[in-house]
């Protein structure tokens, strides 16, 4: 594989291995909340991601010492990008989101800061008060993109457009923040020439970074019930690989990339079951 992966794009920017840690800051979303949506994405049950911290939020600082803690003595990594994973994360009034974010400020390991969120979740005074970041730290916002095609992001019930992807991208971008966005293979409907475009149109727009998985079946979502209804076949894992190596193919060069897999718990996860097999396998087979 010809791109950079991300854990290398930090250990070439900080001179020295950077662990990336999660947490859950406590935000939800407005696709689950009723301000756009009560259903949310179609495939969304957001214990998948925050199986680890239970929604039973803890505080930030003891969820940050229990990050560092684990990757100093697993990784033996001394420098950390704090990493806002859960629900949307810029789904609060710039105070609120300030007095989260400056927890970075305790702690003199922590070199950068990942925020992840919907693109219809920032404005002006978000975007201007995180880019008071980049003056200190390696800043990147994830946006979850998917497709770039409307017809799948109205069927996934995302609640938002690619153009709303676009405003927040080029608000962000003027910033000098990076951008990540994040891309799912496999979307219901998606032909293959779908997907493609996506990756041509992130490679135009000059995209910092892209994050891929396969879209994968979690229990409670509206997308178990269409699986078990035989209305939809996640792909396997030779379709996947195929697919992803033909993605990478017309993703610039330049575009770092998150992740190629993604991680959900056992307990939760319906299909397909090789969802979590180790990404060196797929960085290997490419
Ligand atoms: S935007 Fe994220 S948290 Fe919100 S419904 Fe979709 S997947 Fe769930």
């Amino acid at each position: 594989m010809t791109h950079t992966m991300y854990s290398a794009y930090l250990k070439q920017k900080h001179g020295e291995r950077i662990h990336r840690i999660s947490i859950d800051a406590g935000f939800t979303c407005p696709n689950r909340d009723g301000s756009i949506s009560k259903l949310g994405c179609i495939y969304c049950n957001n214990e998948s991601f925050s199986y680890h911290t239970k929604r039973k939020v803890l505080d930030l600082d003891k969820q940050i010492d229990i990050g560092i803690k684990y990757a100093t003595k697993r990784f033996k990594a001394k420098k950390f990008v704090l990493y806002f994973q859960a629900y949307t994360n810029t789904y609060a009034s710039p105070e609120v989101l300030k007095s989260t974010y400056d927890i970075i400020k305790k702690f003199n390991n922590i070199v950068g800061i990942s925020i992840a969120t919907r693109p219809d979740c920032v404005d002006n005074k978000i975007l201007d008060l995180i880019q008071t970041y980049t003056k200190n730290y390696d800043v990147w916002i994830e946006y979850g993109v998917q497709s770039i095609h409307n017809e799948t992001l109205k069927f996934i019930n995302r609640g938002h457009t690619y153009e709303t992807f676009l405003n927040a991208f080029y608000e962000t971008k003027k910033r000098n923040i990076k951008v990540c966005g994040h891309v799912i293979l496999g979307l219901p409907n998606e032909t293959r020439e779908m997907m493609m475009q996506t990756a041509k149109e992130l490679s135009n727009i000059k995209i910092d970074s892209v994050k891929i998985h396969p879209l994968y079946i979690v229990k409670n979502t509206i997308l178990e019930k269409m699986y078990l209804e035989k209305k939809y076949m996640p792909l396997n894992i030779d379709e996947y690989k195929n697919i992803l190596k033909e993605f990478l193919k017309y993703l610039s060069e330049d575009i770092v990339i998150d992740r190629l897999n993604s991680f959900c718990p056992k307990d939760l996860l319906v299909a397909p079951l090789w969802v979590g097999e180790d990404e060196k396998f797929f960085i290997e087979s490419l």
